[in-house]
């Protein structure tokens, strides 16, 4: 009989399957507590949840569910378009913007195709990249900062995409906007830069990449709702480049791909500004005390930008399992190459507590 694998791409043999953080209900029923006992510090979610507005459109949208949504989401386009002063025709919606990625590859890559980023990137970009049978060349990352002249050494003449996570995930290394000019300044003219930028509203001083979008250049930037909006559940995303890009990419994209009850909370999200503000204060003061922390701890870690913080525990598979049973969820970073490491996201103050004191314990 012939075996299924035989029949399948060969590329897929290769392909790891993303592995998310434990859940809340799963690590519940394991530690038979209620859910609402678990604080869940491991994807890098809103602490203090969607937008209310968010949640109100949300409620409208409902009566509408028998109906498909606006096709390619041009309300919601229009509404970021206003707020970046691009066009609609510079913006495309995706499923999460890990669906924008997958565009990129239906769009650039094939077998034999390669695609260049840092050491210790966001796992997605390889993932996608071996999905389309592409080779995922990494630069180094000495102490965790990708080296950008690392990233032009290893282009090929196969090389189609690069992806530069700004601030990567889950290092959490933050590249300033004149070390990333030098860098744009020598990519080859026929390669596409692509700079995810998912924490971009939680930034101090956040690097301004659209100014390479409206010079035409070959860069898509990336961004999300599921961060500062706290609609990480309802995966809508979206890229932003120039509008021939943007042609290319929505050839590759399913009718219908961003759903109604997303595009109408994205949309409500968008407005609610008092939201992103409380956000962005409750993740500062709460990265600087787990970094106070952490540094009176003696644990090493490196600073962060955005609302997680990567810090070595010298075990973390060990660590990660007996925070669980503190009913405490962080992220060990093995699957990174990074087994010493735990990623722990910014929680509310009283989350954060609990898991410093979590961590306390567990560490002696
Ligand atoms: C969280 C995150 C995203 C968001 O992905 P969505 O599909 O929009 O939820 C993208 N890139 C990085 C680096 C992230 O950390």
């Amino acid at each position: 009989m012939t075996a299924v694998w035989e029949l399948a791409n060969p590329q897929l043999r290769d392909l790891a399957v993303y592995e998310p953080s434990k859940p809340i209900a799963e690590t519940a029923r394991d530690l038979d507590v209620p859910p609402g006992a678990i604080v869940k510090l491991a994807s890098n979610e809103n602490p203090l949840g969607p937008s209310p507005k968010a949640i109100a459109a949300m409620r409208g949208a409902l009566e509408n569910a028998h109906l498909y949504p606006e096709g390619g989401g041009l309300y919601l386009r229009t509404a970021l378009a206003d707020r970046l002063g691009l066009e609609a025709e510079n913006i495309i919606l995706g499923n999460g913007s890990n669906e924008v990625i997958e565009f990129l590859g239906h769009a650039f890559l094939n077998r034999g195709a390669d695609v260049v980023t840092s050491a210790h990137a966001f796992i997605c970009y390889k993932l996608v990249a071996t999905l389309f049978g592409a080779c995922t060349i990494e630069g180094s990352a000495p102490d965790f900062q990708p080296d950008l002249d690392g990233i032009l050494e290893a282009i090929t003449p196969k090389t189609r995409l690069i992806f530069i996570a700004n601030p990567n995930n889950p290092t959490g290394s933050f590249l300033t906007e004149d070390k990333i000019d030098k860098f744009m300044a020598r990519v080859p003219e026929n390669i596409i830069t692509v700079f995810d930028e998912a924490y971009f509203e939680l930034l101090e001083d956040p690097p301004d990449m659209l100014r390479y979008v409206r010079e035409g250049r070959k860069v898509v930037v990336l961004r999300t709702f599921s961060k500062v909006h706290g609609l990480a559940s309802l995966r809508v995303g979206y890229g932003i480049a120039a509008g021939n890009l943007i042609e290319v990419l929505q050839k590759t994209r399913q009718p219908f791909n961003v759903n109604g009850l997303a595009q109408a909370g994205a949309l409500a999200a968008l407005r609610d500004e008092d939201h992103q503000r409380k956000t962005k204060a409750v993740v500062d003061a709460g990265r600087a005390y787990l970094q106070e922390q952490f540094a009176a701890m003696d644990l090493c870690f490196v600073p962060a930008a955005a609302n997680f913080v990567m810090v070595n525990v010298r075990d973390g598979a060990a660590v990660f399992r007996k925070l669980l049973a503190e009913k405490i969820i962080v992220r060990p970073l093995a699957g990174y190459n990074l087994p010493e490491w735990v990623r722990i996201s910014v929680g509310t103050l009283e989350e954060n507590q609990k898991c410093v004191a979590a961590l306390k314990k567990v560490l002696t």
